[in-house]
């Protein structure tokens, strides 16, 4: 079951929507959310909980209390959530195991710093990278975002993500085409260069494109690209027949990348 603690998110990330609850965030109290998952388990005793929370940890003052009301009440629900890499530290990690949580996102949308910048992440690639390692290490699931095709993306951009997240080594991760949501400073900043916007009515924000550095179908196999790569890497060491076969496709989709970079 999800539950909501929060609305809105300080940060600054360009492409992400604020439009709706603006730069700012509010918490509900810890007594509040307390008694709503007290009577969520109650009535629908549920298997797991997923905190929607934009970032989960931004508050460590809360997230203390939240722990020590989740021990006295205890509560054993597990709950995975969404947080920023430096929003943890190994005592938050501690806290939050303690609490149930049993997969922590951890967002870094790229593997190279120049585009982290481009988007005012604000975020250092390499403390995401750290910190996915630890998260991983004291035994909480991890996953993480990732996001291709941003303006100013170069292929030596695309090779850094890949080895990103060789190196932090997620459970999980998911790869988007980046995309301009109306209202963000993405949006802003590529209006004038949309070749393709259908009908609101009949499609979303994800159909609306723009000019990249690329045409639209290189990103489809620079996906493809990055799956296979980090797929091989992370089964070299337990099967290594399945490796070559992500391997093989790697650089099939090589060959295919080039036809759109001539
Ligand atoms: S991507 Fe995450 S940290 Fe960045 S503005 Fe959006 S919700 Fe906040």
């Amino acid at each position: 079951m999800t539950i909501s603690t929060q609305r809105g998110c300080p940060y600054t990330c360009k492409w992400c929507s604020t439009a709706v609850y603006g730069q700012s965030y509010r918490r509900r109290p810890v007594r509040l959310v307390i008694e709503e998952i007290k009577e969520l388990k109650a009535t629908y005793n549920p298997d797991m909980l997923w905190f929607v929370d934009d970032v989960f940890t931004v508050s460590h003052k809360w997230l203390k209390e939240f722990h020590s009301e989740i021990l006295k009440e205890n509560i054993h629900i597990p709950f995975e959530c969404i947080t920023r890499a430096e929003r943890l530290n190994d005592d938050i990690l501690q806290l939050l195991k303690e609490s149930g949580c049993y997969r922590i996102w951890i967002g870094a949308e790229s593997g190279s710093q120049a585009i982290i910048d481009a988007m005012d992440r604000r975020v250092d690639v390499q403390t995401v990278k750290e910190m996915i390692q630890k998260t991983n290490r004291i035994g909480i699931e991890t996953g993480t975002f990732i996001m291709l095709g941003y303006p100013g993306e170069t292929i030596a951009d695309i090779k850094e993500t890949i080895t990103y997240l060789k190196e932090a080594n997620p459970t999980h991760y998911t790869i988007t085409i980046a995309y301009p949501i109306k209202g963000t400073g993405l949006y802003y900043e590529i209006k004038n260069k949309i070749t393709h916007q259908p009908d609101w009515e009949t499609s979303t924000d994800r159909d609306i494109d723009f000019e990249r550095r690329y045409p639209r179908k290189f990103y489809d196999y620079a996906v493809r690209k990055v799956v296979n790569e980090v797929e091989y890497f992370r089964n070299l060491s337990h099967s290594r027949w399945k490796a070559y076969k992500f391997k093989i496709k790697s650089i099939a989709i090589t060959a295919l990348l080039k036809r759109y970079t001539k």
